[in-house]
């Protein structure tokens, strides 16, 4: 069984991903383009890869659900789970501001769109943005059942952890349940190793089909925009993640990365928080020494509210094609950018291409014309699996950071060398 064992994960994933690149790659210079992707990059690698990935999600309503409920139900004090609710939350608001500022400073002094030719012409329709209202009553489920139909993962949270609150509070019959549900949960997470023997393959889908499809040649035209949202996400990945950890905890920043790291990978090649939640918890217990009463909550919360990393691409893409087209925004404008990028990441999945919605949002709040995203439509999918790894390690962060601060942290597996996945 030893090929199986989880300490081998990152490295399989790590060959899926760059035998990926490499045949994608391949087909992408031998003539494999988006209108004639043939029969590998335009069926057989998209099948694999998208039936990984729903493999995948098909999890993530059912252990978001008893994880959290078993979760809270631990927690086993109401002020508790109040004071960790408000941590968490400042946390991942902080960190999603700096993460703007971060992206919008940059850009202001390296100007990406300065001298560019703007032709947006391109067809890209935006979606209608809900008002802020409308926002925040979606929080609130009036349907457990509509909301785990729909996938709706804030209100799947919100219901989970009344449910928590109220098993806890319930004496016996609330232990009865909560007796089932932790071995429902432990069921669901074997399920998730499982699946994670095929993750190679997945990535290796995910990938070659992306590199095949998309190509370099997109990224030439828009270098300055593409490698400054690179530079802004590793900044803020290394900078502000390794300051705020070692501020907050103390604890070693590399091995928290090393720790991080099939987590990361998988993140990048599936470019979908959700999918990478499964993973991301079972890696954040197991691994980084987090607690199963905070991982639970802060892990699932994180895969909706937290997107530090597609706040970025947010920050530069505004001040790219607002300098592109001459219309200053100022610092108003700016400011507002920071507030409609935090907002608008509540309430939105994290799946692939999701950030371009909430761009949609922000342009429209500082008056910039929606259409022009067409121009960096071209170089996205790329970014987006950047800015995804970049997403689940800030929910990773967090997590870390509230389970030490309240003592639901285990210092000898965050140091131990071989993963001890309980599951695997
Ligand atoms: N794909 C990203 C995520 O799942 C969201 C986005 O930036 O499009 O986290």
């Amino acid at each position: 069984a030893s090929l199986f064992e989880s300490r081998y994960l990152t490295r399989n994933i790590l060959i899926g991903m760059a035998l990926g690149a490499a045949i994608g790659t391949a087909l992408n210079l031998t003539g494999t383009t988006v209108a004639e992707p043939g029969f590998l990059a335009g069926t057989l690698f998209p099948l694999g890869g998208d039936i990984f990935v729903r493999l995948l999600r098909v999890l993530v309503v059912p252990l978001v659900l008893l994880s959290l409920m078993c979760g809270t139900a631990a927690l086993d004090d109401v002020r508790k789970l109040g004071r960790i609710g408000l941590k968490t939350l400042a946390f991942y608001l902080g960190t999603t501001a700096i993460a703007i500022a971060i992206a919008i400073g940059l850009s202001v002094l390296i100007q990406p769109g300065a001298g560019f030719e703007l032709n947006y012409e391109a067809d890209f329709a935006a979606s209608e943005s809900p008002p802020l209202a409308e926002v925040i009553l979606n929080i609130f489920p009036s349907n457990p059942f509509q909301a785990m139909v729909e996938g709706n993962m804030l209100q799947v949270i919100v219901f989970a952890i009344m449910f928590g609150v109220a098993m806890c509070l319930c004496g016996e019959p609330g232990q009865r349940v909560l007796a089932i549900a932790n071995d429902l949960n432990d069921v669901v997470m074997k399920l998730v190793m499982l699946l994670m023997l095929a993750a190679p393959f997945g990535v290796f889908a995910l990938v070659a089909k992306t590199f095949a499809i998309e190509g370099f040649s997109a990224i030439l035209g828009l270098a300055q925009y593409f490698f400054l949202v690179l530079l802004a996400l590793a900044v803020h990945a290394f900078f502000t993640y390794g300051l705020i950890l070692k501020v907050f905890t103390g604890l070693s920043v590399k091995r928290f990365f090393k720790q991080m790291r099939s987590v990361q990978l998988f993140a990048f090649s599936t470019a979908s928080s959700n999918a990478t939640l499964p993973l991301n918890l079972e890696n954040a217990e197991h691994n980084l020494g987090v607690k199963p009463s905070i991982a639970s909550f802060t892990i699932p919360l994180g895969a909706t509210l937290n997107m530090d990393g597609t706040a970025i691409m947010q920050g530069v893409a505004t001040v790219f094609i607002s300098e592109a087209l001459g219309i200053d925004i100022g610092v108003q404008g700016y400011l507002m950018v920071i507030l409609t990028a935090t907002l608008s990441s509540i309430g939105t999945a994290g799946v692939p291409g999701v950030g371009l919605i909430m761009l949609a949002m922000v342009f429209d709040q500082v008056g910039l014309p929606v259409a022009a995203i067409g121009v960096i439509y071209g170089v996205d999918r790329l970014l987006d699996m950047a800015r995804t790894a970049v997403n689940v390690t800030g929910d990773a962060v967090v997590s870390t950071i509230v389970a030490q601060s309240e003592g639901e942290f285990d210092q000898s597996i965050f140091d131990s060398e071989e993963p001890v996945l309980k599951h695997a």
